[in-house]
């Protein structure tokens, strides 16, 4: 769907208080914080801003931010576990502003981590910007995954099947959704107004999952590192313009 100046607005001033969620657990990550602590962080984000949260109650999830540490993938519940040096932890948040929605990920590492780790979550961010760098009119929209999985595959890695990125607006998950794999076709043409979130989850071993007796947490299923990195992306006439950075 394509938005109007108005909503694209809106969706600026959401996609701004996730970069906040985003810059507030960043700084909150270190050996010994829990994840309900993260948690706890990124609701205070959303009250300070007068936003809503989009993920809390989402189908009846319990928080406003998905914490997933190490083989995690995505959707992981904040709780009681204790973040420990060497994890990865991918932390998701979402926002709402009158109405409008922002998405966004990143993965950080706790305290010191591995080369191997760190070459993930390098890999995984710039496979990200790949793909935001062909959201361009008149492109078409599966050009995205096709990028995100040149760069991610290049590096050895591989990229999740069952779990992709979407548009956006007035619902978090709107029609259609974005691969981060080429899907056999070139999809839509892209036209200005549209709105992205963009979020390749790349693992190092095997792209199969599975989710734990919780409901949610997606896990890799050779127990290997994953690493997601997601924004909010609108198309403009001057090109992408990214609505989740501060
Ligand atoms: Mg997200
Ligand atoms: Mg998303």
């Amino acid at each position: 769907m394509r938005r109007s100046s108005d909503e694209l607005n809106k969706m600026r001033k959401a996609g701004k208080v996730v970069a906040e969620m985003h810059e507030a657990t960043r700084a909150a990550i270190r050996p010994g914080v829990t994840t309900r602590e993260l948690n706890e962080v990124a609701a205070e984000v959303l009250a300070n801003r007068g936003a809503r949260s989009n993920f809390l109650n989402y189908h009846g999830f319990p928080a406003v931010i998905c914490t997933s540490p190490n083989d995690m993938i995505v959707h992981g519940i904040p709780g009681d576990y204790r973040l420990k040096e060497g994890d990865i932890l991918s932390v998701d948040c979402g926002a709402i502003i009158e109405g409008y929605h922002g998405d966004a990920a990143y993965t950080a590492g706790v305290g010191q981590v591995s080369a191997a780790a760190q070459k993930l979550l390098d890999v995984t961010e710039r496979s990200l910007w790949a793909g935001i760098d062909q959201l361009v009119i008149g492109n078409r929209l599966h050009e995205v995954g096709r990028a995100v999985q040149k760069v991610a595959e290049a590096a050895g890695y591989s990229v999740v099947r069952e779990y992709v990125g979407h548009a956006i607006g007035t619902e978090m998950h709107e029609s259609p959704q974005v691969p981060n794999y080429w899907p056999g076709s070139p999809g839509p043409t892209l036209k200005e107004g549209m709105v992205f979130a963009i979020e390749p989850m790349v693992n190092v071993g095997s792209y199969d999952t599975y989710v734990l007796d919780d409901g949610w947490s997606v896990m890799t299923s050779d127990g290997q590192l994953s690493a997601h990195f997601e924004h909010t992306i609108a198309l403009t006439d001057n090109g992408p313009e990214v609505f989740t950075v501060a």
